[in-house]
């Protein structure tokens, strides 16, 4: 099965200029989620997992499939003000000003082993502000996953 198929490109969204990757199509295709989710945890390699981290939104997704595939924790990582109990902040700079995420402060114990996912990997801005999430509480990061890399177009990348 070729997950390509599955993710579309979606010209000028959200704004003129931007081809965006819409996974919606892979989504809504029970088959493909089981391909997709069985390929990310094939490249964990069986390296155990105490926590799934899952970066708004749409890295929630397979982020909590693999939690319970994985048999770990679901830990949401937010866009500020989301997030109900005390928080730790991450500003990281976009093409045009800065972004923040959020987590909770007792999301994640010292020692605790984390996978972070997230649907697309671009600049990886996104996803370096979450290891310092994840590092400041003292987490232990196994790897970063992403259903594609957009640079390289492939399906589906972990680094
Ligand atoms: P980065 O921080 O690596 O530059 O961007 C990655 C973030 O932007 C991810 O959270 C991802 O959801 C979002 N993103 C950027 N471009 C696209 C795209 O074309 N399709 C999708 N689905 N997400 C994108």
């Amino acid at each position: 099965m070729i997950l390509e198929n599955y993710i579309r490109d979606i010209q000028d969204f959200p704004k003129k200029g931007i081809t965006f990757k819409d996974i919606t199509p892979l989504l809504g295709n029970p088959v493909a989620v089981k391909e997709c989710l069985s390929m990310l945890v094939k490249g964990l390699e069986g390296r155990p997992v105490d926590k799934v981290v899952g970066i708004e939104s749409r890295g929630f997704f397979f982020a909590t499939l693999l939690a319970r595939e994985l048999n770990a924790g679901f830990v949401p990582v937010r866009k500020p003000g989301k997030l109900p109990f005390a928080t730790l902040s991450s500003a990281y700079e976009l093409e045009y000003g800065t972004d923040t995420l959020e987590i909770h402060t007792d999301a994640i114990r010292a020692g605790e082993k984390v996978l972070i996912h997230d649907d697309v990997l671009a600049t990886g801005g996104t996803a370096s502000a979450v290891c310092s999430l994840v590092e400041k509480l003292g987490g232990e990061i196994v790897e970063c996953s992403f259903i594609m890399e957009l640079s390289f177009d492939t399906i589906p990348k972990s680094v």
